[in-house]
């Protein structure tokens, strides 16, 4: 059994001040993995001035320095994967494929920004200018608990590259997997107050971190409703904010789509991370002159999807985060019958065989209009909604018909013809047959999916800020 207690301030775990005490649940069994006690108010503003004093000496790093410690945190998360990809299943139910990617990719994240600062001219002349680009200050980063690892390692690389300090904050849903995450970035032996992680509700420890004074910028991932609060808490000490938000996305298959090689591109966007993923795709576009065709091969192929334990290697879905989720999620599947979207697979209830666990049937409904619920708000199941379209024109019109614009998905067997759909959707992303990401490429949304970019050039620059020195 777990028992945390600690947050990470100033290079050590010390004991938090914070009162409140958590239970971790396993989704998949129901059981009891742990405590958690979640640091509060004032652990917040311990870790935000450990930040601070550490900031002045940080920020006059070189690059060579900076990239050393990347590549020490690049080996340090290598080291740990296992333990990172385990607890990520433990705790949130995430399936062996997923969480295995992900160990890896915390690492290459470190490895990435020690690239991107090694090629980036911090120092340019423009006119009698000279200008540098200079760490923006201490950085709140806040997570999501869909996507600890990842969230957390591609943020911290940046701002570590940018030279700013940071107080990490994951979900009060992640202890287990921050606890697990912050010794192995522990172990790679930063000097103290470079990054410091606590635990703790948004209400509290989120709501400092966005308010506090010495906080320079804030680079939260996280939902739309959360983004809002933060921007307004934050512009009162005129912080930095970068928010990648909540995602509706559409993945659109236009007319000569070869359906065998996209299927399981599109069934994987649709139901990645067990459908709780930002960027998954969600609305499935299709041509009406293929509709029954595309029903019945979606059909097919969820019916061999393995459903159940996440440890397995050969399950394609696990269970959802919690009860709570689990009930959402119903609501949803509820909604669009109520509202008369047709069901073509799964539906309300656990999958059969399954007495335990937060388990869904992965879902799927056609003839879903645009006003319907369940296709104009994430879900974040894994439940598809399929909508009919009789000309490119009209797909576009459907895949921007949303508040948001993270990312969408476009497949075509002619390229030119995808591109040109791919210009006009607004997504801050689009992937043309394919579904992997572009880890060096902007990542972030447009509209109400967020503000500011990540990984890569954008990602460091997002930490940093140009200072003009003009001589006579
Ligand atoms: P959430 O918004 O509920 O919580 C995210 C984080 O914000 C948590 O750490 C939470 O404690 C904190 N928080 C809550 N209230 C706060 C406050 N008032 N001040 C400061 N911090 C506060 O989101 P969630 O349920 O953890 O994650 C799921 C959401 O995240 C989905 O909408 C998903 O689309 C989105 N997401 C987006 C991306 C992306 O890159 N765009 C990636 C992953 C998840």
């Amino acid at each position: 059994m777990w028992n945390i207690t600690e947050a990470y301030i100033d290079g050590a775990f010390i004991p938090v001040q914070g009162t409140e005490v958590i239970h971790v649940i396993n989704p998949t069994t129901e059981t009891i993995l742990g405590t958690a006690t979640l640091a509060n108010r004032a652990d917040a503003i311990s870790a935000i001035q450990a930040a601070r004093r550490a900031q002045h000496t940080f920020a006059r790093t070189t690059k060579a320095e900076r990239i050393e410690m990347l590549r020490q945190l690049q080996a340090a998360v290598l080291g740990s994967a296992q333990q990172i990809r385990d607890s990520a299943t433990e705790e949130y139910g995430g399936v062996f494929a997923r969480t295995q990617w992900i160990s890896q990719y915390v690492s290459q994240s470190f490895a990435n920004a020690a690239q991107t600062l090694e090629d980036y001219p911090l120092t340019r002349v423009i006119g009698a200018a000279q200008v540098r680009m200079e760490p923006v200050g201490v950085a709140a980063l806040i997570a999501p608990w869909n996507s600890v690892a990842g969230t957390v390692c591609s943020k911290l690389a940046s701002a570590i590259a940018a030279g700013c300090t940071s107080v990490i904050k994951p979900s009060e849903l992640s202890p287990l997997q921050t606890r697990v995450l912050s010794e192995a970035l522990h172990s790679a032996g930063l000097p103290a107050g470079i990054f410091n992680i606590l635990i703790g509700r948004g209400h509290d420890v989120g709501d400092e971190l966005s308010r506090h004074p010495d906080v320079a910028k804030i680079s939260f991932t996280g939902s739309t409703a959360t983004g809002k609060v933060i921007a307004q808490a934050g512009v009162e000490s005129m912080k930095r904010v970068s928010l990648a938000l909540t995602g509706k996305s559409a993945s659109i298959v236009l007319d000569d789509t070869d359906l065998t090689t996209a299927l399981p591109l599109i069934m994987n966007a649709a139901f990645m991370n067990n459908g709780q993923a930002c960027v998954a795709g969600t609305r499935l576009l299709v041509p009406r002159n293929r509709l029954e065709e595309v029903i019945s091969a979606v059909q097919a192929y969820t019916a061999t999807l393995r459903v159940g334990d996440p440890h397995d290697p050969d399950t394609a879905i696990g269970p959802l985060v919690n009860l709570a989720q689990y009930e959402r999620v119903q609501r949803y599947i509820h909604r669009g019958i109520e509202q008369g979207a047709r069901l073509v697979a799964g539906g309300l209830g656990r999958p059969a065989g399954q007495e335990r666990g937060y388990f869904v049937q992965p879902t799927i409904f056609a003839e879903v209009s645009v006003d319907m619920d369940i296709a104009r708000d994430e879900i974040f199941g894994p439940v598809l909604s399929i909508m009919a379209f009789d000309t490119d024109e009209q797909a576009i019109g459907i895949a921007n018909d949303t508040v948001y614009g993270l990312q969408a998905y476009v497949f075509s067997q002619n390229r030119s013809r995808a591109q040109a759909v791919a210009s006009r959707l607004e997504a801050g992303t689009v992937m043309i047959n394919r579904i992997a990401p572009e880890l060096l490429a902007p990542f972030g949304g447009l509209k109400q999916s967020g503000i500011g970019r990540e990984f890569g050039v954008f990602g460091l620059e997002s930490f940093l800020e140009p200072k003009s020195i003009v001589s006579a």
